[in-house]
């Protein structure tokens, strides 16, 4: 394995990008009352601008821009690589954090604030990349298309959803993306473990409809509205769903079984999971389909039956059961309890392996040679199920080398979120081996 050092420019400026990306506040409250990202897509494209990559900003409402930019690509090849971030971020509760969260302060090796690791870092890190070697003239002999969107955070309504829509021709060529949320590090046994995002669940936001007899609180009413849905909802809380291993989550435990020396096997999937420390928390939740009942209505005065009882479930279900998750749904409520979808998203799962997975293997083990780099199935949506209708195979690769005691996956959408500055730095030399590869 080639190991010899990057220079450093690479990772000159990724700190301090980042730290001016957290600082230009693009909270997204799911509508259109926060900043928006125009500041921040303006600023992305003045770095690019300024080594000579032109780029374009796209706007499906006011404010909430995009940007696109064509970069590389010598004419031997024609499948491009997209390369995609995501500017917004959820809001932050400044009284619950330890620093401002739009300050970008750097404290004990950290670059601290909103962003930091969901996902200015990694935009941060692309920038950098991407600007040396452009000034270095290292431009990569494969077509690539980076985007920076808006509105990931709330679902990509005004980001990503549209934007493929509006300006396909700026994709068509892309046959492979990388994005968010993978390529960190896990440790497991003692060795680093880099999780490549390969999947991710589907989410079904539905509202549960029952309809009975309304009428007096004394009587008898065999149709109640009320003890129908409640029957349904505890039915459907308290379901089992059984362990369900996808490719990807069969790979990922093979790896984990090999590290804890013993076998994996659907019976402890969870132990294994459990190797994985606080992160076990989101890996856990992609070894079954999951079904929650979250919201209730019915009724308004004690003594009076009502016609109609609502409740929501928030599903999220697994790549290729799918049907399994709704007919098994359907059966939990039972006769006389309609579903509407208040949100449905498909859920994806890419093989792992070709070409592009082994130029991210070999990036990140060049720069730590002793890791183990698997796939995971991830328990969320991302900006790549966008992407991935276009028929772009997408994979989450913003590599951070991270410490062994860190509650990574706590810090998105958390309180205190940060990046360790030496990962930012690790990543950049991660990505520019990336680029040499593909
Ligand atoms: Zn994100």
């Amino acid at each position: 394995m080639a190991t010899e050092p990057r220079s450093s420019d690479v990772q000159d400026e990724v700190v301090d990008l980042c730290r001016d990306l957290i600082r230009i506040d693009t909270s997204n409250y799911g509508s259109d009352d926060g900043p928006g990202e125009r500041k921040a897509a303006e600023y992305v494209a003045g770095l690019l601008d300024e080594v000579g990559i032109a780029s374009t900003l796209h706007e499906s409402s006011p404010g909430r821009t995009n940007v696109i930019a064509q970069w590389g690509g010598d004419g031997t090849r024609t499948d491009g690589l997209l390369v995609h971030g995501h500017l917004d971020v959820v809001p932050a509760e400044a009284a619950d954090w330890q620093v401002d969260p739009f300050s970008g302060e750097i404290r004990d090796g950290y670059v601290w604030g909103r962003g930091a690791v969901d996902m200015k870092d990694f935009d941060a890190m692309v920038l950098s990349v991407v600007r040396a070697r452009q000034r270095a003239g290292r431009i990569p002999q494969r077509p690539v298309t980076l985007v920076f969107t808006a509105d990931e955070e709330a679902g990509g309504l005004r980001g990503a959803g549209p934007l493929i829509e509006s300006h396909r021709d700026q994709f068509e060529h892309c046959t492979e993306a990388i994005g968010e949320v993978g390529g960190f590090s896990a440790t497991v046994r003692g060795r680093r473990m880099y999780l490549i995002e390969a999947a991710e669940k589907g989410m079904a936001w539905m509202r549960l409809t029952a309809r009975g007899r309304a009428g007096h609180g004394s009587m008898i009413n065999d149709d109640n509205a009320v003890t129908r849905l409640a029957a349904a909802v505890a039915r459907i809380g308290t379901h089992e769903w059984p362990v369900t291993l996808t490719p990807t989550m069969r790979t990922l435990l093979a790896a984990v079984a090999d590290l804890a020396g013993t076998e994996a096997t659907p019976e402890n999937a969870e132990r294994l999971v459990d190797e994985f420390g606080p992160a076990a928390r989101m890996i856990g939740a992609t070894l079954r389909q999951v079904s929650n009942p979250t919201q209730l209505q019915a009724g308004y005065k004690v003594n009076v039956i009502p016609t109609e009882a609502t409740a929501y479930v928030d599903g999220r279900f697994l790549p290729g059961h799918e049907d399994d998750f709704f007919a098994t749904l359907a059966e939990l409520c039972g006769d006389g309890i309609d579903i509407d979808f208040l949100s449905r998203q498909r859920p994806w799962e890419t093989p792992y392996e070709g070409d592009l997975v082994d130029a991210i293997s070999r990036s990140l083990l060049a720069e730590d040679p002793e890791a183990v780099v698997a796939p995971y199935l991830m328990s969320a949506g991302t900006d790549a199920k966008h992407f991935g209708k276009l028929g772009i195979r997408t994979y989450g690769f913003a590599p951070l080398r991270l410490p062994d005691d860190l509650d990574f996956t706590a810090l998105f959408h958390g309180v205190d979120e940060r990046v360790p500055v030496d990962a930012l730095e690790f990543g950049t030399r991660v990505l520019d081996r990336f680029f040499d590869d593909v």
